[in-house]
């Protein structure tokens, strides 16, 4: 059986190791991901919208648009009550470099300094975004909710990990192991909720 091709429209390291993860664990052998290091002339997508499902759809409508194959894409991040939602959409670039996980945990401390247990609940979103050479497309969102702690614990995973505390656990995320997050996670979620789809928009293809 031949395999499906798709673009995953992301540099970061991150999540395309939870992508290639995720997507294997749902449909085994069926799907042929590809990086976009097979595509170095691609320029980086802007993110210019002002939702995580507009972004989402924006990079993956790009890559598919540029490269001619089906496309999927995600944009995703940290929504922290007690700063109104911030730094939601700006998450990968909020300490005011992009992909910047250690500025972007400092910042947040700091923003919270003094800011008490109970006070420190949110959510991560993710919103994946699938976009066909036919012009039509999907997307799906996944949320799942937690709190900040007070200083960073534990090495797996990437960006704000370390200082998410999962309702329900007693660990931050970054301490728990892969399999664990992809469990609960808002790409998990995300992922296992349009990957039927994904399957058939792409058999149609042939
Ligand atoms: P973007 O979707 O590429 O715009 O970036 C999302 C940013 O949100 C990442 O760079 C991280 O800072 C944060 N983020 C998204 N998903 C996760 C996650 O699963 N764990 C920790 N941080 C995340």
């Amino acid at each position: 059986m031949s395999r499906h091709r798709l673009v995953l429209a992301t540099r970061n390291a991150g999540k395309i190791e939870e992508f290639r993860r995720i997507l294997e664990e749902i449909a085994p052998g069926t799907i042929e991901l590809i990086g976009l290091e097979r595509f170095p002339d691609l320029v980086d997508v802007e993110e210019t919208e002002n939702s995580f499902e507009g972004n989402a759809l924006l990079k993956a409508r790009t890559v598919c648009k540029q490269t001619g194959l089906p496309a999927i894409a995600d944009d995703s991040g940290l929504c922290i009550d007690a700063l109104n939602g911030a730094p939601g959409i700006f998450s990968a670039r909020w300490s005011g470099v992009h992909g910047n996980d250690a500025g972007n945990i400092e910042k947040v401390l700091g923003q919270l300094k003094g800011i008490p247990r109970e006070e420190r609940g949110a959510h991560f979103t993710c919103v994946s975004a699938l976009a066909m050479p036919d012009g039509s497309e999907t997307t799906q969102e996944g949320t799942f909710k937690g709190e900040i702690l007070m200083s960073p614990l534990g090495s797996n995973g990437f960006g704000y990990d370390p200082i998410f505390r999962p309702d329900g656990f007693e660990l931050s995320l970054a301490q728990l192991d892969a399999q664990q997050k992809d469990a609960i996670s808002h790409r998990g979620q995300s992922l296992r909720a349009i990957a039927p789809r994904v399957a058939l928009m792409l058999d149609r293809l042939g």
